[in-house]
């Protein structure tokens, strides 16, 4: 068994920086030494056989975090600044320590194996098979660096897409992060509007959403970007970025507020359910151009109806497909914003049936009778 580095295991399951010398940019350590810690998610741990454990669903993505205590101070975040929350904690997932030769062997391992079963629905480690890797990095003044180092390293052990959710300060950074051969880069917007922006971030939504919106144009269809709902935004405010963003050619990944124990949101309530599955079903729909955003009507800020005719709308959701995790390919995040057995904002999985019955009901947009009887028929 590998070692693993255990702060502490709580479940088995499973989100302008200073420039760097130029002597240093070019020639990133021969050693592959990384300046900061390195952690993966508890479940890309048992994944990759780095620690023992069970699963319900096992991570499709390898999920890794790089540094702590972000230079930021996002009121919801575990690694930010003002978070008293634990080192290896980001949202409700655990992050043990991992030697980076260990894991990169893990990697290898993982994705040379033959695949057994499918690649959402697992059936433990032997029918894994990891189809992307995921950095989560902190925004410090290491990190860029860092990131050059690391991202060559996974490529070469792994040979899959190689994704990461990181706060460049610059276009050049962007390029930097490309030319090292990251396939997707992740820069969240994480609010729906500005004032909910200016109080959980700081600073000002329409700079970060002019830098978002123009690293999309330079590098199409490999940029995407995370909205966290339940921040007390309005559906109308959520939906209208979800279409600008998809306009704009970015990838948008929908996560759930968690509050996490030692951050300055810690007693601020996860988003009612109907709120969450109203915004996964307007993304789904932008996304199959099946409606704009013109095509919703909302009232006191909630979308109220979509001028889709119901017998289409509830066809084109019938797959489920709508409420799994949403992202980048192959991202499921397990349980990063629900426990197990609790409500699943984002399912890891394809959904059954009757838990796509229950998702679209949840919307309260059609009523249950309709999708019953149109997805089982006279059952
Ligand atoms: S959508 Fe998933 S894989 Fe893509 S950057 Fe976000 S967490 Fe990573």
């Amino acid at each position: 068994m590998s070692r693993v580095y255990m702060d502490e295991v709580r479940m088995v399951s499973d989100a302008p920086t200073s420039d760097v010398q130029t002597s240093e940019r070019l020639h990133p350590p021969a050693s592959g030494r990384l300046r900061q810690q390195l952690r993966a998610s508890t479940g890309t741990c048992i994944a990759l056989g780095l620690l023992k454990g069970r699963c319900d669903d096992l991570p499709t993505t390898a999920y890794l975090l790089l540094g702590e205590r972000c230079s930021n101070a996002c009121a919801f975040c575990a690694q930010s600044s003002q978070s008293c929350a634990e080192a290896g904690m980001l949202s409700r997932v655990s992050w043990p320590v991992v030697d980076l030769s260990e894991l990169l062997e893990g990697l290898r391992l993982a994705t040379s194996r033959p695949q057994s079963s499918g690649v959402t629905r697992q059936e433990g480690i032997g029918g894994l098979k990891l189809q992307r890797i995921c950095i989560q990095a902190t925004d410090r003044a290491e990190t860029l660096l860092d990131l050059l180092t690391l991202v060559p390293l996974l490529k070469q052990a792994a040979g899959i897409p190689v994704s990461v959710s990181f706060r460049p300060h610059s276009l050049k950074d962007i390029a930097k992060l490309f030319d090292a051969g990251v396939d997707r880069l992740g820069i969240a917007i994480d609010a729906a509007d500005p004032e909910i922006y200016a109080q959980v971030k700081g600073g000002r939504f329409e700079s970060a959403k002019a830098f978002l919106f123009s690293a999309a144009s330079m590098y199409g269809g490999k940029i995407s970007t995370h909205i966290i709902v339940g921040l007390g935004e309005t559906e109308e405010s959520a939906v209208r970025l979800i279409a600008e963003c998809l306009g704009m050619g970015l990838t948008v990944g929908l996560f759930a507020f968690t509050p996490v124990k030692g951050t300055a949101l810690e007693s601020h309530r996860p988003p009612e359910i109907g709120h969450y599955r109203r915004v996964q079903t307007a993304l789904y729909l932008l996304k199959l151009g099946m409606v704009s955003v013109d095509g919703f009507c909302f009232r006191d800020g909630m979308i109220c109806s979509i001028d889709v005719p119901e017998s289409r709308a509830i066809k084109a959701l019938s797959s489920g497909e709508a409420f799994e995790t949403s992202g980048c390919e192959f991202c499921n995040r397990p349980y990063y914003n629900e426990r197990p057995g609790s409500v699943m904002y984002n399912y890891p999985r394809p959904l059954t049936k009757d838990e796509v019955v229950q998702a679209i009901a949840d919307t309260r947009l059609w009523s249950k009778e309709a999708v019953r009887h149109e997805l089982l028929g006279s059952q």
